[in-house]
């Protein structure tokens, strides 16, 4: 069918065509999908399937922003004025200045732009398309018109689809119609008029909502702005990108501008009262103002947490929401899914347990009813063929619990490939964590088998008390529980099979009239190990002063010994509370018990939600973890919503904030630390930049009262600004995690990012600076040094300099983090000294910076006074850590942060 068809025309009526009549025009064949070449040929002619961002912003914008700012406007105001009174240099190095300023922070948004698109890259969906026979995973952004799409559960619609065959799929049209109902679809073709609204369209799937329940396979017939999404995708608002830390440091910032301009307003009034050019004195304070308000702190946020998110991408942590980069240093709790989080996932067949005889892979063939037991396995399986050999593991795609059965199946010596060819299903009941089972139907001569798998209490509850397969003795109900929980204690992952004879397909749509009735066949035990690094992290977790804790849908027994090797309860007695427990506790009593309980069993993903609430309202700041459809409401209600990468839904990762790329429990907890790394580096940027501007501020402020002329001039204070807030502000963003950093209770949510002295350090040290400078100031003039100026330009640099060394910890000594541990640091400080030290001694320069070439002696004085800043910092540092002995006791629990 390859060769090249006419392009298909651009209609929206496909909902009227025949599937088949579709098919063929789009030239390609449902079973077999598009070859690699034909995908290729078609992409290139109808382009990306992605709907064209409104998000990115162009290099020119950006640049423009820079430009929009207020006080740079105040500033390019006062440059003019310079101008036009015949101070021409002073308008020069002020547009210089405006201009390097402008290109900082446009090379600061870049990179933050930068990292965000590649992180909105690597979250982008893929779909599951059927090329060259082959079932492939590939980006959504690939697919063409004519590709063969299979969906399931939990898929968002990759593109707009004719749908072609059906197995009960429900879809959430939500995001496209607004209609909360979820709508259940069909293959078949529709009749009537052409204009029915997206919502009646009920063989078709559009792009951009999600395939709820059930399964299918559907043609694309549109691809990017040409599906429905794409039509009113310029209508999508695209949401407030700020942070909440973002928007309290502009709010804290518009606030401290004011005060910061009533400052200026006096040094203004003084300076002129005392005799100095009202136009010097203008400058001055419009200088000091440009310097001093922090307008520039909320976009360097953006870039610490930006950056951030892109350096946790290395360690598997996609950060969707920004702002989580931030709140996951307050978590107290990590509710996490056991079955490949917490294990491996990589589940291989133990035991068959058929009519109290055990069968383990690798032994001589089975009997019968072991036989039968590992063809329902089989059959009742939705893992696809990938490649290779049938018998290996990498062969087959899917479930991992499901890969395993086909591969017991196949050490048994039965073939999942022949098996299918010679029984079709021809029906099902897809698998769903509330039923815990799912059914599917065979033909077997003019005959019907249906096989059920699941969780043994789901199946035997429709078993029929005959157990026919078993030679006809009664079932005896008890007992194959206990065996069941026998092997769950030891942490096995344990399913039952069941079979059913029809005579005819039953109506699907009565669920639980088609899985009733049935013949146990066997059990299987299947083992997924805990993953060695889990170990580790939830010894961290508990260090962190974080509780972890398991919610799983497996059984109370399998969950309490996985949960016990690793560490997470420390006894094989740890209370277990089951999904059913959870239904008869009210609200009260369930708060009680989440103080306590750290296993969760048999939970239906609906009951999460209750878990996080109780968590919630006991004052915990909790991270979810979730894959399924079902999971998204846990995942938008808890604090930090985690979903997996690799094996959750598109409906999961939209919901959540952070996606684990390798679905690992460890990554959660790496997360946490790098998340209170970016936030402690958050702080010390604010310590430093704050700290800075208070001390310029104090200078100017308190020369005249101390009867000193005015200390700087304009340009020493832009340069000062421009010198120490660009280069050593961003290097902080480099610096590692403090020592302990996991050894500390979390940080309450609401915490001001003030806290912990800082305000205060940024108040004294301020004064420190100026005190410094105003010192040396005063004791050359009283010695009738020329260079004073020059001197108090260089000490305000250099303090700033010593400062931003010595902050590097808030509690650790430099000697002990070594100069080399913050390299970009260390190079940002040398560059600014060399920058500096060019303003003083490069003669050309001299008259443009107004300063005069130092004496290596009164060099050596700015350099002990910024000496003197250091040794004040290292002493506040020596306080704090007598003061608070790090590390907390390993048992305490964590404080609670809302009550
Ligand atoms: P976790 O919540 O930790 O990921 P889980 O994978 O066991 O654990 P569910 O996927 O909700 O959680 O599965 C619940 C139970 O349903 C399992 O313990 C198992 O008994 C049964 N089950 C899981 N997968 C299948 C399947 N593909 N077919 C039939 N039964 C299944």
């Amino acid at each position: 069918m390859q060769p090249t068809p006419a392009p298909p025309p651009h209609r929206s009526d496909w909902h009227l065509q025949d599937a088949d009549a579709l098919a063929q025009q789009h030239a390609v064949n449902p079973d077999h999908g598009l070859s690699a070449d034909e995908a290729q040929r078609r992409a290139a002619q109808h382009g990306a399937n992605e709907l064209t961002s409104t998000q990115g912003r162009s290099w020119p914008g950006l640049l423009a922003d820079q430009f929009k700012d207020f006080m740079v406007l105040v500033l390019l105001g006062a440059a003019v004025v310079a101008g036009l009174v015949g101070e021409l240099t002073d308008t020069l190095v002020i547009l210089v200045i405006v201009v390097l300023n402008a290109v900082i922070g446009f090379v600061q948004a870049w990179r933050a732009d930068q990292a965000m698109a590649a992180l909105r890259q690597l979250a982008a969906a893929h779909a599951t398309v059927l090329r060259a026979g082959e079932a492939q995973v590939v980006p959504a952004s690939t697919l063409v018109p004519g590709d063969i799409v299979l969906l399931e559960a939990g898929n968002q619609i990759p593109a707009d689809l004719r749908l072609i065959e059906i197995a009960q799929l429900q879809v959430d049209e939500s995001a496209l119609t607004g209609e909360s109902v979820t709508v259940t679809k069909q293959s078949g073709t529709l009749a009537g008029a052409g204009h029915s609204a997206l919502g009646d369209r009920l063989n078709m799937a559009f792009k951009g909502t999600t395939a709820t329940h059930g399964r299918a396979r559907g043609l694309v017939v549109a691809t990017g702005m040409r599906t429905e999404l794409g039509k009113v995708a310029t209508l999508l608002d695209t949401g407030d990108r700020t942070t909440p830390l973002q928007r309290r440091l502009a709010a804290f910032g518009k606030r401290l501008a004011l005060a910061v301009l009533a400052i200026c307003a006096i040094v203004f009034v003084v300076g002129v009262l005392r005799g100095e050019a009202p136009l010097l004195m203008a400058l001055t304070a419009i200088s000091l103002a440009v310097a001093a308000i922090p307008e520039a702190m909320p976009a360097v946020v953006t870039v610490l947490l930006a950056l951030g998110a892109r350096r946790m991408v290395a360690i598997n942590a996609l950060v969707r929401r920004l702002p989580s980069v931030e709140t996951l240093g307050s978590v107290t709790h990590i509710c996490s899914d056991k079955t490949g989080t917490l294990t491996q996932n990589r589940m291989h067949a133990e035991l068959l347990l058929a009519h109290g005889q055990r069968w383990t892979p690798g032994d001589a063939l089975p009997s019968a009813i072991h036989c039968e037991t590992l063809r329902a396995a089989s059959l009742c399986n939705d893992a696809r063929h990938q490649n290779g050999d049938g018998d290996v593991p990498g062969a087959w795609l899917g479930d991992p619990t499901e890969t395993a059965l086909v591969l017991a199946a196949h050490a048994g010596g039965l073939d999942k490939t022949q098996l299918d060819a010679a029984h079709p299903r021809v029906q099902e009941q897809p698998f769903d964590s509330d039923r815990k089972r799912m059914t599917t139907f065979h033909p077997q001569g003019d005959r019907f088998v249906a096989y059920t798998k699941g969780a043994p209490e789901s199946v035997l509850l429709c078993c029929t008390a005959q157990w026919t397969a078993g030679g006809g003795a009664p079932l005896d109900r008890p007992a194959v529980l206990a065996s069941a929980d026998q092997l769950a204690a030891q942490g096995l992952r344990v399913l039952a099979l069941a079979r059913r004879q029809h005579t005819r397909l039953p109506d699907t749509n009565a669920i639980d009239a088609v899985e009733s009735e049935l013949e146990l066949l066997g059990l299987i035990a299947l083992i997924d190990p805990p993953r060695p690094e889990a170990l580790a992290a939830v010894r961290d977790c508990i260090s962190a002063g974080i509780v972890p804790v398991m919610i799983t849908g497996d059984h109370p027994a399998t969950a309490r010994a996985i949960a016990h090797r690793l560490g997470i309860v420390d006894s094989l007695d740890a209370p277990v509370l089951t999904g059913t427990d959870l239904s008869e506790l009210d609200a009260a009593t369930l708060a009680r018990q989440v103080e306590r309980v750290r296993v969760y069993a048999r939970v239906d993903p609906a009951q999460k939600i209750r878990i996080v609430e109780a968590l919630q309202a006991q004052g915990h700041f909790v991270a979810m973890t979730g894959d399924g459809v079902n999971d998204a409401p846990a995942l938008k209600r808890a604090d930090i919503g985690v979903a997996m990468g690799q094996g959750g839904t598109d409906v999961a990762r939209e919901a959540s904030s952070l996606v684990l790329l390798d679905d690992n429990f460890a990554t959660i907890v790496a997360a946490v630390k790098e998340g209170r790394r970016i936030y402690d580096n958050i702080r010390k940027f604010v310590r430093y930049s704050m700290t800075g501007n208070s001390g310029e501020i104090w200078t100017i402020f308190l020369a005249p009262l101390l009867l000193l002329p005015i200390p700087l001039l304009p340009i020493h204070i832009l340069w000062v600004n421009l010198v120490t807030d660009g280069l050593p502000g961003l290097a902080l963003a480099a610096e590692p995690a403090e020592r302990g950093i996991m050894q500390r209770p979390p940080r309450a949510p609401g915490e001001s990012l003030f806290a912990h002295g800082m305000w205060q350090h940024i108040l004294f040290m301020g004064l420190l600076i100026s005190g410094l400078c105003l010192g040396v100031q005063a004791w050359a003039i009283a010695s009738d040094n020329a260079h004073w100026q020059t001197m108090v330009f260089t000490v305000l640099t250099l303090a700033q300099m010593a400062h931003v060394v010595a902050i590097r910890s808030e509690s650790e000594p430099l000697w002990r983090l070594g100069l080399r541990s913050n390299q970009p640091l260390l190079y940002a400080v040398l560059l600014t000294f060399l920058l500096q030290m060019a303003t003083i001694y490069v003669p050309w320069l001299n008259p443009i910076f107004k300063t005069a070439p130092l004496s290596l002696g009164e060099l050596a004085i700015c350099l002990g006074a910024a000496l003197v800043v250091y040794v004040a910092v290292e002493l506040e540092k020596a306080w704090r850590r007598n003061r608070q002995p790090a590390a907390i006791a390993m048992d305490e629990p964590p404080p609670p942060h809302r009550r």
